[in-house]
């Protein structure tokens, strides 16, 4: 929706632009319109009263494409599926975070993805993916997609050019490649995606088929404080608001962004299909936003303590930690370039004896929660291969570098020293 220059839309102070910080605890909402309340109402309606037949009338057409002459630039509110006063106040904020034209949130982060991929692939095109991916997605594009006539094709993450460039030509000899999606860095793994190349792609495709594809990337691990995919190559950025955004393990969430093209059909059919998310949770996530840059600031420094002990562990064989790339290394290059100083506060590592060491050291953390997930306040640890990738084909576990003793752990905001404390009493018990 183009955004009239409202008073509560206003993005600098003078010359001065305001940053994401600022704006979060005040773009997009009028308090004149709530009795002055200075946060906003939660708005637990589904539906909203036209002031006149005429004025009904004209907001259908206006959201079904036919405006005619005289209709206002936007639908106003209508219905809770289609819109909602909590809904349109956390999309704008999203979108100053991440410096988009739109935003739409949906209930969940595979309510994002699945909608997003369905908006632009359909039966008999194909999609282009990074592997691994997280891996609800990866069962949606290899198990359920296939089920409407939609294929894929996929690259390792880290794989060299030319091996990348030969998947898309595999691809484009199966149909219309619709899609490019991508996932960087990887989870677990912490692998990394060049997106500048894959711009060079999408565009390269755009005149060998007729069609360019929008680069869509999952930002959910580094975003929105590590990572800017937009001003990387990417066309569409998709989150699960559930983690850093979120923040507190309390909701399911999910979010599109990116120009408002892109974000037409994205809009439309959550529409349609009612992948939409409820006003309340809307309100959880604004309030999470105005504190995200200091939790996910906090997270990050933790996670680089915590990262430097198990490297120097007895009993830790591999720190998959983003901070401890090799200078100079293809993937120090790309991820320098992408998040700069930004290592994030997920991240895998190997526990020495397989499987049964490290389901001794998680049986033993008493600080650390065993839980899949991450981006809380909380430190979550899991097991991968036999949890969140269990379904993951084991030939391809291994092709991912997977190992029997890697747990992934997402690092939050206690006292860092008390982390390492767990972990130096869990990791002795192997
Ligand atoms: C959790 C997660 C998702 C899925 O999000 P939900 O909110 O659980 O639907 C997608 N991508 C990544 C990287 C995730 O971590």
């Amino acid at each position: 929706m183009s955004k009239p220059d409202t008073p509560y839309r206003k993005r600098a102070l003078g010359n001065r632009p305001l940053s994401p910080e600022t704006l979060a605890m005040s773009y997009g909402y009028d308090a004149k319109l709530s009795e002055g309340s200075i946060k906003p109402p939660i708005f637990q309606t589904s539906t909203f009263v036209f002031s006149s037949a005429e004025e009904g009338a004209s907001f259908f057409r206006v959201m079904g494409g036919r405006a005619e002459e005289g209709d206002p630039a936007t639908p106003g509110l209508m219905y809770s599926r289609f819109n909602n006063p909590n809904v349109e106040v956390i999309e704008d904020r999203l979108t100053v975070f991440e410096d988009a034209d739109e935003a739409c949130v949906f209930s969940s982060g595979m309510g994002a993805i699945s909608t997003v991929l369905m908006a632009f692939a359909n039966a008999g095109d194909v999609i282009l993916q990074s592997t691994p991916l997280y891996g609800g997605t990866e069962t949606l594009i290899r198990n359920v997609l296939p089920n409407y006539g939609v294929k894929s094709h996929d690259f390792v993450a880290g794989a060299p050019e030319a091996e990348i460039r030969q998947s898309l030509e595999n691809a484009m000899k199966d149909g219309t490649v619709k899609a490019i999606y991508t996932e960087t860095p990887t989870n677990p793994t912490n692998e990394v995606v060049d997106l500048e190349l894959m711009k060079t792609l999408a565009d390269e495709l755009g005149e060998r088929q007729g069609y360019r594809p929008p680069v869509i990337v999952d930002n959910t691990v580094l975003g929105p404080i590590g990572q800017k995919p937009l001003s990387c190559g990417a066309d569409i950025i998709v989150y699960s608001l559930t983690k850093y955004v979120g923040g507190h393990s309390d909701l399911i969430a999910g979010a599109a962004l990116g120009s408002s093209e892109y974000m037409k059909p994205v809009r439309k059919l959550r529409s349609a299909i009612g992948t939409n998310l409820d006003a309340n949770t809307c309100w959880m996530l604004a309030r999470s936003l105005e504190t995200v840059t200091l939790r996910m600031k906090a997270a990050f420094e933790n996670a680089r303590k915590v990262a430097e002990f198990l490297n120097d562990h007895p009993k830790v064989e591999r720190v998959r930690y983003l901070g401890f790339l090799e200078e100079g290394s293809r993937d120090h290059k790309v991820h320098t370039r992408q998040a700069g100083d930004y290592h994030g506060s997920t991240f895998s590592f190997d526990v020495a004896g397989g499987q049964k060491g490290a389901f001794a050291m998680l049986n033993a953390l008493q600080v650390v929660k065993l839980a899949v997930s991450l981006g809380g306040t909380e430190t979550l640890i899991c097991h991968p291969g036999s949890t969140t990738h269990a379904g993951v084909d084991p030939e391809l576990r291994k092709r991912l570098g997977f190992t029997e003793g890697m747990v992934r752990v997402s690092i939050g905001i206690e006292d860092p020293e008390d982390l390492i404390a767990d972990f130096d009493q869990a990791l002795s018990k192997i």
